[in-house]
Parts: structure tokens; sequence; C-alpha cells
């Protein structure tokens, strides 16, 4: 079982579940129950959705943002090895 961000296209919720990684069955958004959710690999990501009305990439402005880079790398690299795809 893997844990997974997912993002709610409704209301932009963004939320995280856990299970298997061949269970593909609909999400549903906890907050406002829409089935119009997107998996999210990354924390990152969800956070730049969260702001897009704004040009300038958040994450620069953050303080600890070459460390969520590095750990969002490691996620990545994560995931694809469990995937079987490095
Ligand atoms: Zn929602």
């Amino acid at each position: 079982m893997l844990t997974y961000d997912f993002g709610c296209s409704d209301c932009q919720h963004v939320f995280e579940i856990i299970r298997s990684i061949r269970d593909d069955a609909a999400v549903l958004c906890p907050q406002c129950g829409s089935g119009k959710t997107n998996r999210l690999f990354l924390r990152a990501p969800a956070i730049i959705t969260r702001h897009s009305g704004r040009a300038d990439s958040p994450l620069q402005s953050l303080p600890n943002a070459e460390k969520m880079t590095r750990a969002a790398d490691q996620t990545v690299s994560k995931v694809m090895k469990d995937m079987g795809m490095s």
C-alpha cells in the first residue's frame, strides 16, 4: 500500500489516501464529495496548483524550497522504482 496525494478539481481540496498501486477506483473528495479528483505525485505541484493565480512560482519564495525540491526528487525516484520504471 502506498500513500497518494489527491487534489479535488471542484473545491481544490488536497488530501492524502492510502491504497494499493493497482487500485484505480474513483476517489471521492472528502470535503465536497466530488469525483473529479486527480492523483498528485508530489506535494509541491499541489502547492503550485493552489496558488495558480500567481505568475511566479511560490516555491522560490519558501525558505525551505531547496529542501522540499530535494525531497520531491526522492519521492519521484521512489515512485518510479515502485512502478518498475527505474
Ligand atoms: Zn472537493
